[in-house]
């Protein structure tokens, strides 16, 4: 039987109602295949921030190198300052990791009409480039109580950093419908993004049979909205791509349906799967927070340690049950985030 080590990390709010809900289905769906994974739970984020002034041990990167992958919930509750999740949770895996692809899918369920007024067939992936760009968290607070405080943010785009995203954007454009956004805006950002682009040009040569469009933030946000059929591969930067699935995830009509994963596609590092959502704790402890999105996560985190064929049956349960109007409550229906997993499991 095949074995995967996995890190859970449930984090707060909604996350330790979903993720346990979720591995369910894994497990199921392993018995089926015939691979088992092997869980550590990890009770990390600002829960624990709270208890021990910290949100992982400060060896926590060592802690979690060993596993093949790590299932994330989400991180953040609102008694804690909102800039430390990232700071001292996500951001550290992510970058600590080198998994410099967020992968974040978009597409049409059944079962429901999203918030798009005609239901259209969507289906692309926004890779956002996860380890530099705007989120560097480089610059500083220069006198900020006086009359001439100012903030620094500096944005940092690397060659190899664009290349390496780059290539893997051509690479899946090649095994989907050949087509690359690449998402931009030199028009005003006219160092940094003029690079970004300079560079994604020169990759996109070497890949001639894929169809390369540029297009600015702003005009791809309009068209997410009133065109996206369009897309198929989006390519965005950092901060960009944050924004872009979170809209993302609005059209397919909620956040809560969002999957991705933090990939280092050469597997040098365990790779972190979580939904887009954050730890939404206006909704926590009531079972009715929609699991859909980390579903789909489990799913992306099956296909990356190459169980493809268990990862394609959980979309395919997944989609039998909505479907079968078995729906959660940000969607219009009325079954709880337990509830669900067990539709699911009930049609792998
Ligand atoms: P973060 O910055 O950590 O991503 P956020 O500020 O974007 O977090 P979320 O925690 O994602 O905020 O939640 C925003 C709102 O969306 C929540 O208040 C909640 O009502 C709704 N929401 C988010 N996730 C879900 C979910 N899985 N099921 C149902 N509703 C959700």
């Amino acid at each position: 039987m095949r074995k995967y080590k996995i890190a859970v990390v449930p984090g707060d709010g909604i996350g330790p109602e979903i993720v346990p809900a979720v591995l369910k289905i894994i497990e199921a769906i392993g018995e089926k295949e015939g691979f088992r994974i092997e869980k550590v739970f990890y009770p990390w984020g600002a829960g624990n921030y709270l208890k021990y002034g910290e949100f992982m041990p400060s060896n926590g990167l060592d802690i979690l190198k060993p596993y093949d992958a790590i299932f994330f919930g989400s991180v953040g509750l609102p008694e804690v300052d909102d800039t430390l999740p990232a700071k001292d949770y996500t951001f550290k895996v992510r970058t600590g990791f080198q998994q410099y692809v967020n992968f974040r899918p978009v597409r049409t369920y059944p079962g429901f009409h999203g918030p798009l007024k005609e239901k259209k067939d969507i289906d692309f992936v926004v890779v956002r480039e996860n380890t530099e760009g705007e989120f560097v968290q480089v610059g500083s607070q220069i006198m900020p109580d006086s009359a001439d405080g100012m903030g620094i943010d500096t944005s940092v785009f690397t060659r190899k950093g664009i290349e390496r995203i780059a290539h893997y954007s051509f690479k899946l454009a090649r095994q989907r419908k050949k087509l690359v956004h690449h998402i931009t805006k030199s028009n005003t950002l006219i160092n940094s993004l003029t690079y970004w682009d300079r560079v994604i040009n020169e990759v996109a040569e070497q890949y001639p049979d894929v169809e390369h469009r540029q297009m600015y933030i702003d005009n791809c946000s309009a068209n997410f909205v009133l065109h996206p059929e369009i897309f198929d591969v989006v390519l965005t930067t950092n901060l960009f791509g944050d924004i872009l699935s979170d809209l993302g995830g609005a059209i397919m009509g909620s956040l809560g349906l969002g999957g991705s994963g933090n990939i280092n596609p050469e597997k040098e590092y365990p790779s972190m799967f979580e939904p887009i959502h954050g730890s939404a704790p206006d909704i926590a402890g009531k079972n009715i927070a929609n699991p859909l999105g980390t579903v789909w996560s489990a799913s992306l985190m099956l296909d990356h340690l190459g169980e493809k064929v268990a990862a394609q049956k959980i979309m395919e349960a997944m989609d039998k049950t909505c479907a079968a109007g078995i729906l959660p409550v940000d969607l219009g229906g009325n079954a709880g985030t337990t509830q669900i997993a067990d539709a699911i499991i009930e049609r792998l």
